[in-house]
């Protein structure tokens, strides 16, 4: 295992951050994984998830077990992690700029394809390491001019030419589950399984540019661009990413974590990352994928205090009571009903919503959205 420190760019006389990411395996022998947790720097459970990754991979080493590469990156935002207001973590957007750490992120097919287009060729394989080649170059030549910029930039760096990219995230409470785009579903579908994801959300690209999408949609939206202007060359997805919610921002323990961790090290055996003498098999799934444009986000019609009345990860029908949100002052009680079926997925942690606020989400089989499909 190899330890490197990437320093962030210095926003302020005598105020220095820096990334740390663990490297495992030997680039080129095989393929290349990335795996980062706590971008949304208050969620947590993918940190503790990391650390017992870091075990794993560090045995497996010296076992002489990898066949590839492994980038594992804990603490993926260090900017948000130190940020707190009233004793409160505010992990989730930099307070500088309002800006979400993981939105933004640049278009990486914008950027490359003029680079890429007349070089490209009909053998698929010279072709994505062309493409990665431009990113990398790309990614060179970015200047950051703040802070924020500079740690986009040193997690693409050691992102951009992964094979599979792991995003490791959680909700406020929720069952484990699972965002992936169209084109990475086929490939990352027993990365799901043997997760136990309850919950499995697809969309063609989800809006707003996280960086998993960032990453892995550079390819198909490239090979789009390319088609578009009558470019005939074979792109494939050079790239396939997830964002992986591991349930709630309290789901913090060592069994959880142990578990996931596990589930991590089966797929990269599944794949032949990690050899071994009997590759696991694949978990039946517990869920089918649904699109995240058929994903309802219920809201509050009043301001108040919000009572449950169903739980995270149970099944509900179009009409079934969901939550109460109270208004002492008016002695009124607000029913907030699901407009549709599905797993009751996630909901929020606080316990008093103003008027409008979102207070879970549920995912049905049936797309009805359109548009940005990801919250703030
Ligand atoms: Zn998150």
């Amino acid at each position: 295992m190899q330890r490197v420190d990437h320093p962030l760019l210095s926003p302020s006389l005598g105020s220095h951050k820096t990334l740390t990411s663990f490297h495992f395996g030997t680039p080129g022998s095989g393929r290349k994984i990335y795996i980062e947790a706590s971008l949304h720097a208050e969620e947590l459970p993918g940190m503790l998830v990391a650390h017992h990754l870091r075990a794993l991979f560090e045995a497996a080493e010296t076992a002489g077990q990898l066949q590839g590469e492994i980038v594992l990156v804990p603490v993926a935002n260090p900017i948000g992690l130190a940020q707190r207001l009233d004793h409160k973590p505010m992990g989730r957007f930099e307070l500088d700029t309002s800006e979400n750490f993981n939105r933004h992120y640049p278009d990486l097919a914008a950027a490359v394809e003029p680079a890429v287009r007349d070089v490209l060729g009909q053998d698929a394989q010279a072709n994505v390491r062309t493409v990665r080649q431009a990113v990398g170059t790309y990614l060179k030549n970015w200047r950051p001019e703040t802070e924020l910029q500079s740690l986009r930039r040193t997690l693409l760096t050691l992102a951009h030419d992964a094979d599979d990219v792991l995003d490791l995230h959680c909700d406020c409470e929720g069952v484990l589950h699972f965002y992936t785009e169209e084109a990475c579903w086929p490939h990352m579908q027993e990365l799901a399984h043997f997760l136990g994801a309850e919950a499995i959300l697809l969309a063609k690209s989800s809006g707003n540019r996280p960086i998993d999408e960032c990453l892995s949609g550079a390819w198909w939206q490239l090979a789009d661009r390319l088609k578009a202007k009558g470019v005939d060359v074979p792109l494939p997805q050079g790239c396939c990413s997830t964002t992986i919610e591991l349930r709630g921002e309290l789901d913090v323990s060592h069994a959880w974590a142990q578990k996931d961790a596990q589930a991590i090290v089966a797929w990269l055996q599944h794949l032949g990352v990690l050899a071994c003498s009997q590759p696991p098999a694949v978990p039946a799934a517990l869920c089918a994928a649904t699109p995240l444009a058929g994903s309802e986000s219920l809201h509050a019609p009043a301001p108040g205090v919000v009572v449950f009345a169903a739980d995270i990860g149970q099944v509900l029908k179009a009409g079934d009571l969901v939550a109460e949100v109270i208004d002492p002052i008016a002695n009124q009680t607000h029913r907030v009903c699901a407009g549709v079926t599905g797993i009751f997925y996630a909901r929020i942690r606080d316990r008093y919503i103003t008027a409008g606020g979102e207070l879970g989400k549920i995912a049905s089989a049936t797309a009805f959205r359109s548009g940005e499909l990801l919250g703030a």
